[in-house]
């Protein structure tokens, strides 16, 4: 949060106007992505690459580790609505499948669903099925729908702007944060979360939608940080 103040210019601007960091709303992050660049490492629209696919692999990993989804010997599916070349890692292929909402130049995307041992990580009704022998479905939620419908055992995390950050634990049933990737505290009577490791925007104090049905506690049984609906208690 220090390097933040220190050298992003949206997060300059806001404590030197308020003393504080208010919950940054994802309508604000897209009009101020510029100003959520750190200072030496400006957005360059021609010239900027993006995240890199190893990135949000590794991000993924975790989260579908954390949900307890042994992942050797099979291969992990990504339903997106961009395509991405297959991703060698972890000793596992990280593919995509694409969402039938995605543009390609032969019409909508098709669903072809993988032969042989895999994971298939989707939004519900995607995840939903049926998928052939040795496939299994993993859903994701954000807190928006999370705050509606209690999210199933091992599935996962994941806010479209902020990328995989947690996963309900199947042992306990809590949604589990990745300590590695996020940081949650209550500002303002929300939830807001502070991206550890990407700089590139800087998230600080991010205000995911639904953030206000959830606080952050520990889990019961694990003991780590988990965020658990304020209506449910
Ligand atoms: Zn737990």
């Amino acid at each position: 949060m220090r390097r933040a103040l220190r050298t992003v210019p949206h997060y300059r601007e806001r404590y030197a106007a308020t003393g504080t960091l208010p919950p940054l709303t994802r309508d604000e992050a897209r009009l101020r992505r510029h100003l959520l660049m750190p200072l030496d490492a400006a957005l360059l629209p021609r010239r900027d690459p993006g995240r890199p696919p190893r990135e949000h692999v590794a991000e993924l990993r975790e989260a579908l580790r954390l949900a307890g989804h042994p992942l050797r010997g099979v291969d992990v599916y990504e339903v997106t609505r961009a395509s991405r070349d297959p991703v060698r890692a972890y000793g596992t292929t990280w593919r995509v499948l694409l969402d039938a909402t995605a543009e390609t130049d032969g019409g909508p995307g098709r669903r072809t669903p993988p032969d042989g041992p895999a994971l298939v990580v989707g939004d519900p009704g995607w995840a939903d099925g049926p998928w052939p022998d040795g496939v299994v479905a993993v859903a994701r939620f954000g807190l928006a729908a999370a705050a509606g419908a209690r999210p199933a055992p091992g599935s996962l995390w994941y806010e479209p702007w902020l990328g995989y950050l947690g996963a309900v634990a199947a042992g306990c049933g809590e949604l589990h944060l990745n300590t590695a990737r996020v940081h949650a505290r209550t500002l303002d009577g929300g939830t807001v979360l502070t991206l550890l490791k990407r700089r590139r925007p800087t998230f600080v104090h991010a205000e995911p939608e639904g953030g206000g049905a959830f606080r952050p506690e520990r889990c019961p049984r694990h003991g780590g940080p988990v965020l658990r609906s304020v209506r449910r208690r």
